[in-house]
């Protein structure tokens, strides 16, 4: 039994091209994030001498918005306020509180 099986695009033709643009925009952001880890926050960009965090703004605001379009076409992936956001945004806000405590912390 062979366990190549027969993958096919999604048919639906917005929700496609809907989920390409996230994927994209999740690329560039990741782009500039990588940027602002390697560069620094308030680095620039040499050939643009745009600093990092208005890029890194602008990207989050790109991925916010491929989101958004996603959750109006798919209702059942709105995830604002869901559960699941919102223990994952209490453990990243525990997160940094144990980080916060560790730093004053050391000598
Ligand atoms: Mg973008």
């Amino acid at each position: 039994m062979s366990e190549i099986t027969l993958w096919k695009p999604e048919p639906d033709l917005i929700l496609h091209q809907a989920l390409g643009k996230l994927a994209e925009e999740l690329g560039e952001l990741t782009q500039i994030v990588a940027r602002c880890l390697i560069q620094g926050y308030t680095g620039s960009d040499p050939k643009t001498q745009q600093h990092n965090y208005v890029r890194l703004r602008e990207e989050m605001a790109d991925v916010l918005a491929a989101i958004d379009w996603l959750s109006e076409l798919r209702h059942d992936l709105e995830t604002y306020d869901s559960p699941r956001h919102l223990k994952k945004l209490k453990g990243f806000r525990q997160w940094q509180k144990m980080l916060e405590d560790d730093a004053r912390a050391a000598p």
